[in-house]
Parts: C-alpha cells; structure tokens; sequence
C-alpha cells in the first residue's frame, strides 16, 4: 500500500477502463511516448481519494475523482501557447489497473478533477479518451453539416461519431460540430457497425481490413465527390492512404491513429497541392479538453455505456486484453 508523500494523493480505483492503447502496449510490448516496460500500466481511471498527502488542501478522503492520465509542466513554450499535449516536460501516469494508485504532486495539483455529482467511475474513466476526441475535433476546423467519414469503429471511432452526431451545435459554446453533419462510418467488423448506426451514423460501409476503399466510400457521401473531413481512427497506414483519399477539394483529414513505429505512407502531391488538401494529426488531449468531456459526459447526451462490453475483476485483466484483440470486446471496465 502506497503512502502519499507532500502533495501526493492515494487513489482508490472505483474503475479503470481498457483502451486500444493498452493493447498496444500489451501486443508491443511498450509504447513510444507513455512508458517504458516493465511497469503498472493503464491510464483511464476514476476512484475515490484514500488519503492525502502533507500540504494537500483541495482535497480530502472520500472525494470522487477522476485523474488525466498526463500532467503538463504549465511553464514551457507549448503550455504558454495552450498546447500542452505537446508540452516539453509532460509526465505520464500509468497504473491504473490496481487496486491502489499513488496520485504524484503535479498530478494532485493540475490533473485530477473533481466527478459530477452522480457520474459512475467507469463512465468518468472515459474521460480521457473522449478528451482525446474533443482535442482531435476541435483542430478539425469542422463547420456546420460537414460530411465526415470516419475510418474505424473502435471505441475511438464511436466516440467520434457519438459527438458528431449527437453533441448539439452550443456544446460547448465554442465547440463546433452540430448535429447535422452527414456521418459516415467504416470498418470491417458487422457488429461495430451495427454500433455506429445506433449512435447515429448516417451510413455504415463494411471495408477491407487491407484498406484500398476510398473511392468506394466517396460514393456514399452526401455530395458523391467525397468528405468534407476524414478521420483516420484505426492506426494502419492502409487507413491513412485511405483517409487522405477520401476529402473533397478543400478537404481535411485528421490522422488521429497512431502508426506502428517506422511506417510512412505516400503522398499524392498533385491533389494535395492543387485540391488544397489539410492534413492534420491529433495527439492526446489538453487540460480544456479534459474538463469538457467530463461535462460531456455528465450532460448525459452521449451514449457512452455503448463502448463497455464487459465488465471483469482485475485478475483476469489479460483475459480482457485478449477479448479486445479478438475485437469482441470494445473496452472493458477492470472493476478492482
Ligand atoms: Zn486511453
Ligand atoms: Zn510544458
């Protein structure tokens, strides 16, 4: 049992949710930026604050918290600029699948948030990856009934389409999309597709896995010619070509899937240059983020417990991770 030093909190985990990234660190055996193996590792979680340390005033035991999986440093040259997914010193905290999580000072102070009043932990743990959505949008320069396309039905891919359909135009006020855009949405799997429908997808397209679909797809926009937005949300360099296939003249695609390390993908320069192409690649999420997917998510406007498949003990936490490569499971709530 950790005990909190100056400025640390002692997290009890209500629930941690597991997430595509986890999987990869399981199937990979690390992760480029998050951590480095051996260590604990999950990173979407929300519990109770068991103990504080010395000097900790914000919080008290018994408090319902959720805690962002990174903490920015607040003083370098991308915090300054609002960027802090990108900041310079930005820390990690992995360990969410045990019982108990030591919380760090920079984490206590600037990255845990305080759970709306009747949220469910495992709900308030999809804080993070919707965070994630909300920071990829919000760099998307979506405007209003945009046709979108979004490559992937994972939790991340549904998460997209949660908010593009169902998040109404004033949420939050600066936030743009609204619920007219024209969804579409692929993926191979019949079932996530089946998922994606119910949330709000306009059109649903069962792709190859090897990916060579995009000329397919631009014929199920609204418009015949292609997407306003492509959103990649697999991580496979074949989706990437895809996506970058897919936009209109004008077009943007957000590449929001990290590739395996070391793979690139060509470049169509002529339609780049003379359609006026965006390419944009989302990483990770901002402190604004953060607090607006909680509020999200209290709202009650999303349909989160669609991406809970199973519910399991931490114990049998590789039989989860198995069940997602499997694609059986979207995530699983690990209930300590
Ligand atoms: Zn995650
Ligand atoms: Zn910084």
């Amino acid at each position: 049992m950790p005990v909190p030093g100056p400025g640390e909190l002692l997290l009890r985990v209500g629930a941690a949710t597991t997430c595509g990234t986890d999987l990869k660190v399981f199937q990979r055996g690390g992760h480029p930026r998050m951590l480095k193996a051996p260590t604990p590792f999950g990173h979407e979680m929300a519990g109770t604050v068991a103990a504080v340390g010395e000097g900790v005033e914000r919080w008290r035991p018994g408090d319902r918290v959720v805690v962002a999986n990174s903490a920015p440093c607040g003083v370098c040259e991308w915090c300054a600029r609002g960027r802090e997914n990108l900041c310079s010193d930005l820390h990690y905290l992995n360990g969410a699948f045990s019982e108990y999580l030591l919380v760090p000072r920079r984490f206590a102070e600037r990255s845990t948030y305080p759970l709306p009043a009747d949220i469910p932990f495992e709900i308030a743990a999809l804080a993070e990856p919707l965070a994630c959505v909300l920071h990829g949008l919000e760099i998307s320069s979506l405007e209003r009934a945009s046709g979108v396309v979004v490559y992937g039905g994972g939790p991340i891919g549904l998460l997209f389409v949660d908010v593009l359909a169902n998040s109404p135009a004033d949420f939050p006020a600066d936030f743009p999309p609204g619920n007219e855009h024209h969804i579409v949405l692929a993926d191979p799997n019949p079932a996530r597709l089946e998922a994606g429908k119910a949330l709000g997808a306009d059109v649903v397209v069962q792709v190859d896995r090897d990916g060579g679909e995009a000329s397919r797809l631009c014929k199920t926009s609204r418009t015949g010619d292609g997407f306003d937005v492509a959103i990649e949300a697999t991580g496979s360099p074949a989706a990437w070509q895809d996506a970058l296939a897919s936009v209109r003249p004008g077009g943007l695609v957000q590449l929001f899937g990290g590739c395996p390390p070391g793979t690139t993908v060509p470049l169509d320069t002529h339609r780049l240059h003379y359609s006026e192409i965006t390419v944009k690649s989302a990483y990770h999420h901002r402190p604004a983020t953060f607090q607006r997917a909680l509020d999200l998510l209290a709202s009650g406007l999303l349909h989160p417990r669609v991406l809970l498949s199973a519910e399991r003990p931490l114990a049998e936490l590789e039989a989860a991770l198995r069940s997602m490569r499997r694609r059986e499971a979207l995530k699983v709530v690990i209930r300590p």
